[in-house]
């Protein structure tokens, strides 16, 4: 069951950083993590964001409450960057701050199981986010998945998504990552999500998409957001959460956002109401520091423009080091493809090692991360990747 699943990676993420903790081996390589870190393997504070705050904190704004749905030149901009400059969404969209992605995705879901017309069905991709179940779950949605990850490929199950999708009930929602999938860095491609952009009008079903990482996956914000541009051209209203978690690294700050696309701007009128009213008993209205950072950001050309280079220069650093750690186990002589290593995108890599050969890695070489085989890419650096390839074909020879 999801929860099951849930309790497991929970336990297994907090395992990790137990036993990494524990362990007084000098190299040892903690590949658990779900926040960037820098080739010295650091927490990364974006220069953008350094200079940012200093903006906000000189000019002494007074700490008032924001209104319910947070800080607005803070959410206009996160509406421009994800669905761009010449969309035709952008006078129907309802949108809200959140905390964070998390707190998007939980809105989302509260609003879905109010309004949704069919049987308040969420699928998520199997598998998904660890927190996606849990998170719909308490928001009185029914959670079921879809085929999403072929373990044989290390790739997508393309046909078996398909089929879940044309399977469902109709008026089901589809709870879709618009890039860099969490865990397997397995996405759709283009051509691909045309046919789920089908499938998923078929069954007259609803789009739910979670973006945490835009601009993470391929360096450029514009061509992480296309699942979601795409499905609007065609005709779809979908629902969006967004994190700035990743891309501005703010993890800590918590700032998001939740937005419905509209039949139209009265449509958008009475969702921005409901939206209201769904927020209010939950905390009130967001917190106003983090906002205000990521909307000096956006809204500053110049500081934008250096922005979008530290995103770039980020999702590089996770792209070379992915092709490194492929090349170094080349160089051992490893036998086996490692091309999904290279082909996965984002964050995290599935490497296809077994929970008995993540346990080796763990025990023998002081290498730790999920048993599911997830390693996060953003944890190796130039300094350990030779080491931990060694590890790796060490476990799989
Ligand atoms: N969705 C996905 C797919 C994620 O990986 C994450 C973070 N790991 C989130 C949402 C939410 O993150 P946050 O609440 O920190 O924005």
């Amino acid at each position: 069951t999801p929860i099951a699943d849930l309790n497991f990676l929970r336990k297994a993420i907090l395992g990790i950083t137990e036993a990494f903790k524990a362990d007084s081996f000098k190299e040892k390589i903690n590949l658990g993590v779900g926040a960037y870190r820098d080739d010295q393997g650091k927490p990364y504070v974006l220069p953008s964001v350094r200079i940012a705050e200093d903006k906000v904190v000189s000019q002494l704004l007074n700490k008032e409450y924001a209104g319910i749905t947070g800080v607005p030149e803070f959410t206009k901009a996160a509406a421009l960057l994800a669905y761009g400059p010449d969309s035709s969404a952008l006078d129907r969209v309802a949108i809200t701050q959140s905390i964070s992605g998390t707190g998007a995705l939980r809105i989302g879901g509260a609003f879905l199981q109010r309004f949704s017309p069919g049987a308040k069905t969420i699928y998520i991709p199997n598998p998904s986010w660890a927190n996606h179940a849990a998170v719909f779950k308490d928001s009185g949605l029914t959670v079921e998945k879809y085929r999403y990850y072929n373990k044989d490929t290390i790739g997508l199950d393309f046909e078996g998504l398909i089929a879940d999708i044309k399977g469902a009930p109709k008026n089901s929602i589809f709870l879709l990552h618009a890039c860099a999938h969490n865990p397997t860095g397995v996405d759709p491609t283009p051509e691909q999500w045309k046919e789920i952009s089908e499938a998923v009008k078929s069954g007259d079903h609803y789009a739910f998409f979670d973006m945490a990482y835009q601009g993470f996956a391929s360096g450029d914000t514009d061509k992480d957001a296309f699942p979601i541009r795409y499905f609007i051209e065609q005709g779809h209203n979908p629902a969006l959460a967004q994190s700035f978690a990743k891309n501005m690294g703010l993890y800590g700050e918590r700032v998001g956002a939740f937005s419905i696309v509209c039949a139209d701007a009265e449509e958008k009128k009475r969702v921005d109401s409901q939206i209201k009213i769904l927020v209010r008993p939950l905390y009130s209205n967001p917190p106003v520091h983090g906002a205000r950072v990521a909307s000096t950001i956006l809204n500053d050309p110049a500081l934008n423009k250096q922005w979008l280079g530290e995103v770039k220069e980020m999702a590089d650093r996770i792209i070379t080091m992915r092709a490194l750690l492929k090349k170094e186990l080349e160089n051992l002589g490893s036998k086996h493809d490692w091309s999904h290593i290279t082909s996965q995108i984002g964050m995290f890599a599935y490497t296809g090692l077994t929970p008995e050969q993540m346990d080796t890695l763990a025990k023998e070489h002081s290498v730790y991360a999920t048993k599911d085989g997830r390693i996060s890419v953003a944890g190796i650096t130039t300094g350990n990747v030779k080491r931990l390839a060694a590890a790796i074909h060490a476990v799989k020879p």
